[in-house]
């Protein structure tokens, strides 16, 4: 039977007047998709209902932090609690000394933190400290990669971006985008060059351990440890976006899995457990330059708002290393259904995979970077989107983002979705 999305298109309707394009962040707006937005009413687990009536089993997780899965009724009794002893002081809290300990034991690279309210301020934060602590203007950044829509990275941008097909936005300076180079993702000759030509003038090189946001692209074998070479030789700093793979890639985050430390490591996401939170950390030495500390200034009115690093907190507690061996297993069951129901129909597919970070490209051809990301059918994802959601699966509205697995997801939920891979192969086949 045929779902009803009656009281979202009535939702949409009414929106559109009131925000730009009826949403608050522009890949909600399911453009890519060919298709009104699904307005989410509440979740529960693996699953969200939407304002008709409609179950999902949810694949987005708000983008990755729900990492246990939608209102875990302990975290929501301490994001009450929390609430209920006042939401915000302006003052330190000691909530943000608990976050700080649990984050910093995990990241055995890293020394010092900084809490901010979004992945953008952390990731903008951190270019400034790059910048303050070097003396130097320049920044390289890898094509397709999205670090929030601060000026000097959104360029040559993946996530939305790359959805909407902007990826220059109108509104950064010029002079801004000048200081940022980029070059291919998993080019590591190219880093080197624009090193041999720049190195002088180049303050950091900002990376996603994992691409998330040209779909999941993983670093190839030695893409990482050369840009740690490379910057350690001329002298500018390596910051790993962690937002997206902080605490969902591995235990101890991409840095442990990969086995490659950065300078500065920026968070988001998981370290919020869904609700507003950022950060960024590093070295002692580096981070002491940050005010009130040393003379590079960044503030924020809620940072570290009490609620957030309660949420974040008790989520990040309730993770230990059994909870990625069971994103493995998981993984691995939607992995190996995913492909068994490709084939079966003859579908083009290729799948890149992190822990439980999952990118299903619609291509045959292997995707290691933003141009092999741009090779997948994007008419065929939409209709594949469309119809999975008809099944009650709920994926992101974009070819350019990864599926995330939950502790609150079981094997039956994957069966499930498996089963719908292949119901709805079976009719893109025709
Ligand atoms: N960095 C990465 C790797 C991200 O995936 C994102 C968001 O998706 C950001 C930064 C920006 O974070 P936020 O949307 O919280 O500003």
């Amino acid at each position: 039977m045929t779902r009803s999305y009656e009281k979202s298109k009535q939702a949409y309707a009414e929106a559109i007047h009131l925000m730009p394009g009826g949403v608050s962040s522009p890949v909600r707006a399911f453009k890519s998709v060919n298709m009104d937005p699904i307005f989410m009413e509440s979740g529960h687990g693996a699953i969200i209902k939407d304002i008709d009536g409609n179950e999902y089993i949810d694949y987005v997780l708000s983008w990755g932090p729900l990492i246990l899965g939608h209102t875990h009724p302990e975290v929501v009794q301490a994001i009450a609690d929390a609430a209920a002893k006042g939401s915000s002081f302006g003052a330190p809290s000691y909530t943000e000394n608990r976050l700080a300990k649990l984050v910093l034991e995990r990241l055995p690279g890293m020394e010092m933190i900084r809490f901010v309210s979004s992945g953008t301020e952390a990731t903008m934060s951190a270019l400034r400290v790059a910048r303050g602590v070097t003396g130097r203007d320049k920044i390289l950044k890898f094509e397709g990669s999205y670090h929030g829509h601060g000026d000097s990275l959104l360029i040559k941008a993946g996530s939305g971006v790359a959805t909407l097909g902007l990826p220059d936005s109108p509104g950064v300076p010029a002079d801004v985008a000048r200081n940022t180079l980029t070059v291919a993702y998993n080019d590591l000759e190219g880093a080197k060059l624009i090193f041999e030509k720049y190195g002088a003038e180049l303050a950091g090189v900002i990376v996603e351990p994992v691409a998330g946001n040209m779909g999941v692209v993983p670093p190839q074998p030695g893409f990482l440890e050369g840009l740690r070479a490379l910057t350690k030789e001329y002298g500018a700093l390596l910051i790993f976006d962690e937002v997206m793979t902080g605490f969902r890639v591995d235990y101890s985050c991409a840095q442990a899995y990969f086995d490659v430390t950065p300078d500065i490591t920026t968070l988001g996401k998981v370290i919020g457990g869904g609700l507003p939170v950022g950060a960024y950390a590093g070295k002692k030495e580096i981070m002491e330059q940050i005010a009130p500390a040393g003379p590079i200034y960044q503030a924020g009115t809620l940072s570290g708002n009490p609620l957030a690093m309660t949420a974040g907190y008790e989520t990040l507690s309730r993770l230990d290393k059994g909870s990625y061996e069971y994103f493995k297993k998981l993984g691995d069951q939607l992995e190996a259904g995913f492909r068994e129901a490709a084939t079966k129909y003859n579908i083009p597919h290729t799948v890149n995979r992190a822990g439980s970070m999952i990118g299903f490209f619609f291509t045959n051809e292997s995707v290691i970077d933003f141009a092999t990301a741009k090779t997948s059918d994007l008419q065929l994802f939409a209709e594949y989107f469309r119809l999975m959601a008809e099944e009650g699966i709920f994926l992101p509205p974009s070819q350019f983002e990864g599926l995330f697995i939950s502790t609150a997801h079981t094997e039956e939920h994957i069966a499930k979705t498996v089963d719908a891979f292949h119901k709805v192969f079976a009719q893109l086949a025709r």
